[in-house]
């Protein structure tokens, strides 16, 4: 059963990509076609243009190349080592990094109410709420105050996209920055969308917080509006490990073999 998850998950991991990346990779195909097209009609004319089309073909392919070798590496993620996690002591073991990480320009302020433990990947959230905090930066330009709350909540069936009723831990992410427009937010989640300059984001961030919080359980919610601000929040269900069943877990988890 466990296989057969990962399965599903696999395949609705795919399907995002494809419907996000397969217009670029069209693209990078048109221009190695067209540069081999063109070559072949020079064939008999002056060597230099003929290479020029053939170093335009290279080009496109060499980008495709590295568009598929950065989609196997998504596509083989770390698997989850869940374990039983209070969500607000994670938070405040990473606030030093995270005020080391984001300069000092940016307030970081912590409000860790409620109790809920989560069962998660503690590194997976760590990785999740440093993705969230940088992203945060990047919308405030390096300035202004960033708040991260954890909090216990309650939710009816359906409140929360397609998550069923019970206990919740929600960890938000609150940042004054730039805020997405109604488009970036319809589209921030799909791998390899960025609205960054070209070395400075990826497109993978969120993304990859939604693949985390789905294959925890879990779900991502974004309230944002563009001048005053994000908050991105973190839906994580509550743990309903009970605690002898800790104590008889090994201290690895279920780590899948092969
Ligand atoms: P990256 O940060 O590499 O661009 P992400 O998947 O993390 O990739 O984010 C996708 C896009 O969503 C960003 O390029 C940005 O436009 C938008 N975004 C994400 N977080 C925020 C935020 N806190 N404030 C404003 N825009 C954001």
């Amino acid at each position: 059963a466990e296989a057969q998850l990962r399965q599903i998950q696999k395949m609705e991991a795919v399907g995002q990509l494809t419907g996000g990346i397969a217009h670029d990779f069209n693209n990078m195909l048109a221009v190695v076609v067209g540069g081999i097209d063109l070559a072949k009609r020079r064939i008999g004319g002056p060597k230099r243009e003929i290479l020029q089309h053939l170093n335009n073909a290279m080009d496109g392919a060499t980008r495709a190349a590295a568009l598929t070798r950065r989609l196997l590496g998504f596509a083989r993620a770390e698997p989850l080592l869940p374990e039983q996690t209070d969500p607000g002591e994670l938070v405040r073991g990473i606030t030093d990094l995270l005020d080391r990480t984001l300069g000092e320009r940016i307030q970081v302020r912590v409000e860790t109410n409620g109790s809920w433990p989560v069962y998660v990947d503690p590194h997976q959230l760590e990785n999740a709420l440093l993705n969230m905090a940088v992203n945060a930066r990047d919308a405030m330009e390096g300035e202004g105050m960033l708040t991260i709350a954890t909090s216990d909540v309650a939710l009816d069936d359906g409140e929360l996209g397609g998550l069923p009723g019970g206990d919740y831990v929600r960890i938000a992410v609150a940042d004054q920055g730039c805020g997405m427009s109604e488009e970036v937010q319809r589209r921030a989640f799909e791998p390899f969308f960025t609205t960054k300059e070209v070395g400075k984001g990826t497109g993978l961030g969120l993304s990859q917080i939604f693949g985390f919080a789905r294959s925890s359980g879990g779900e991502v919610k974004i309230d944002s509006a563009v001048g005053v601000g994000t908050v991105v929040s973190l839906f994580l269900p509550r743990s309903l490990v009970l605690p002898e069943e800790v104590r008889r877990q090994p201290a690895v988890a279920s780590r899948p073999s092969g």
